[in-house]
């Protein structure tokens, strides 16, 4: 389906743009100590942003977040340029229902650079339109359907862009928001849509999944805790995927400090 799609421009065009920011940001704009707290800062919003809310509280109803949480997430998720998260997490359910089959967005099977981000060249809202039902409460909640689209998360993001820009010049927009966004793209989702779908790699505890998730506890720690893939695939509902102290689930342990907080509830966990 999305692979035999020919190549979105717009998508082409983000993600050439995001990976000069690292070379200009290396040669031409170099970070002072505020900036480069502020990228990190940075990365852990739109991060979160995406392993914890766009994957795991939207796509896998894992918990649920109070509205201004939510709200926060939601515009990380706009900023960082996750996009859409409707259309996110139906492209993401489709990967559950269609794991390492012929119709799977983004299996290592045709490829590792088409697992990586080659998939999200070609991905077109007119190849996502046929499955966007398997998302279709996400899209009836108000906090979500004003979010819809390519229009709100650009003018968002643009806003945000001229703010940063008005404040600190090119040094603080390739710093501050396109190194962050580039850096969460790949961990948070590409890294894991890739390296945790590959046989080579990691442990598979859970071969009842019949399809070639794997758990990679060393990328635990530049993933947010998404790389324990494997049991992801196996308990999809969960929020926390951590099944011993070893293995640091980040976005999992940041959902149960909400959940002592009062800031969210009904979060799923594994089986004991
Ligand atoms: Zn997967
Ligand atoms: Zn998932």
């Amino acid at each position: 389906m999305f692979f035999k799609t020919s190549l979105n421009p717009i998508h082409v065009l983000t993600l050439a743009g995001l990976f000069a920011a690292p070379v200009l940001g290396l040669t031409l704009f170099h970070p002072t100590p505020l900036l480069l707290l502020l990228a990190y800062l940075h990365l852990l919003w739109f991060g979160f942003a995406s392993s914890l809310y766009y994957h795991r509280v939207l796509s896998h109803r894992a918990a649920k977040l109070v509205p201004a949480l939510e709200l926060f997430f939601l515009l990380g998720g706009l900023i960082g340029l996750s996009g859409d998260p409707v259309q996110w997490s139906s492209v993401h359910r489709f990967h559950h229902q269609n794991s390492d089959s012929d119709e799977d967005p983004h299996s290592p099977k045709r490829g590792f650079w088409h697992s990586l981000f080659g998939w999200y060249l070609r991905v077109h809202p007119t190849k996502i339109e046929p499955i966007l039902g398997n998302s279709s409460e996400l899209a009836e909640r108000k906090i979500i359907s004003w979010a819809r689209g390519y229009g709100p998360s650009t003018i968002i993001h643009i806003a945000y862009a001229v703010l940063l820009y008005i404040w600190g010049g090119f040094p603080a927009l390739v710093w501050v928001l396109y190194i962050p966004v580039i850096m969460s793209f790949f961990m948070a989702w590409a890294l894991v849509a890739s390296f945790c779908h590959i046989p080579f790699f990691g442990k598979q505890p859970y071969p009842e999944t019949r399809d070639r998730s794997r758990n990679v506890a060393l990328m635990a720690p530049f993933t947010f805790g998404e790389s324990f893939h494997n049991t992801h695939h196996r308990y999809s509902s969960v929020g926390l995927y951590s099944e011993k102290w070893t293995e640091w689930d980040m976005s999992g342990y940041l959902l149960v400090l909400f959940e002592k907080l009062g800031w969210a509830k009904d979060l799923r966990r594994l089986p004991k």
